[in-house]
């Protein structure tokens, strides 16, 4: 079996799940006539934008006149902290179970200018943004309700954001979510075998490889993991062994901020637009447990495939069966490492 051409399955060692590789479908010639979607200009100020310093939001809230970031508890929160986690099995026999999920919504906006994303700001500003982060997972990881925190952006109206002001979301949950929990039990037991961390073990096979490696610096690395679902998919990983924000040191903010730029910046240049994508970090539960298996990373999902307007969807075999991708991340990892300014 040839991993260049054979239709091949590949495990996720951090999910322990599976994805179908279809390279043959890939040698199709690539349509990748690009079309050219005019940036919608932004102002730098937008009158009717709910972020912007100065305006009001639900509820008549006025936003401050913020001058860097600014975080404040989102007006429609998906939780509330007052929620008891009592659970219920409502049939006795385990088939109708629910449980109260205590928790925190905020909103975190990068900056107040409304034109701006990660791969236009300053790295500099973008250190800030890296340093508000943490201090939010600090504070929200030592309330005893919390035991997780989720810190992730959704850039572009493909993705379901509604609104261009430069932002991200910050969950913070009393149970551990379903991908981290998948992921904390994979790093456990690989700690547990191999007294080792799997993400550093992973990290090292990749650079002794070299070919997912998109971008990289002293302290970080952007890779297509070898286990990669969308197209473009990219793992950031901390190249020291940390579990959190809150582990890094001042250097190694201002190259969390660097890599983030090198990959938002790179992602616009794979169809020239702004490119969409969620992201987020993973970082350690917040469970006052020491998770020396925990290693901290962001993961990039980027939906478009062929063109700023042709997307990946997760339908039929893939929503019934497992993922499936065509073009291999190894490919992928070329063709993004080509338009990386910094390798
Ligand atoms: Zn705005
Ligand atoms: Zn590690
Ligand atoms: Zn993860």
């Amino acid at each position: 079996m040839q991993l260049t051409q054979d239709p091949h399955r590949r495990f996720n060692a951090l999910t322990r799940e599976w994805v179908l590789v279809s390279p043959h479908r890939a040698l199709r010639p690539w349509q990748g006539a690009v079309e050219k979607i005019l940036a919608d200009h932004q102002p730098r100020y937008d009158p009717t934008c709910y972020l912007c310093p100065g305006n009001s939001r639900a509820g008549g809230v006025h936003n401050p006149a913020y001058k860097n970031t600014f975080v404040f508890d989102n007006d429609f929160a998906a939780l509330k902290p007052d929620t008891h986690p009592d659970r219920l099995d409502i049939d006795g026999k385990g088939l109708l179970v629910a449980e109260g999920e205590p928790g925190t919504c905020r909103v975190m906006c990068f900056s107040p200018r409304h034109d701006l994303t990660l791969s236009t700001m300053e790295t500099a500003d973008i250190a800030e943004v890296v340093r508000t982060w943490t201090a939010q997972f600090r504070e929200l990881g030592m309330r005893p309700d919390i035991n997780h925190v989720q810190i992730f952006e959704n850039r572009g109206a493909m993705m379901g954001a509604s609104n261009p002001h430069p932002h991200c979301q910050i969950w913070a949950t009393h149970s551990l979510p379903e991908a981290p929990a998948r992921e904390l039990a994979a790093q456990a037991e690989y700690h547990r075998q191999k007294s080792g961390c799997l993400l550093c073990d992973y990290v090292a096979l990749e650079y002794s490889q070299k070919e997912r490696i998109v971008c990289q610096s002293d302290s970080f690395a952007a890779i297509v993991p070898f286990w990669a679902i969308w197209p473009f998919e990219l793992l950031i990983c901390s190249r020291r062994h940390l579990a959190s924000l809150t582990d890094l040191s001042a250097d190694e903010q201002s190259q969390l901020a660097d890599i983030l730029k090198q990959v938002t910046s790179t992602y616009d240049r794979v169809f020239d637009i702004p490119f969409p994508y969620s992201m987020g970090f993973h970082q350690a539960p917040t469970d006052n447990t020491a998770h020396l298996e925990w290693h901290f990373h962001a993961h990039f999902y980027p939906p478009l495939l062929r063109s700023a307007t042709v997307r990946k969807f997760m339908v039929g075999f893939e929503m019934l069966g497992t993922p499936q991708r065509d073009i291999t991340p190894e490919t992928a990892a070329e063709r993004l490492r080509s338009l990386c300014a910094r390798k």
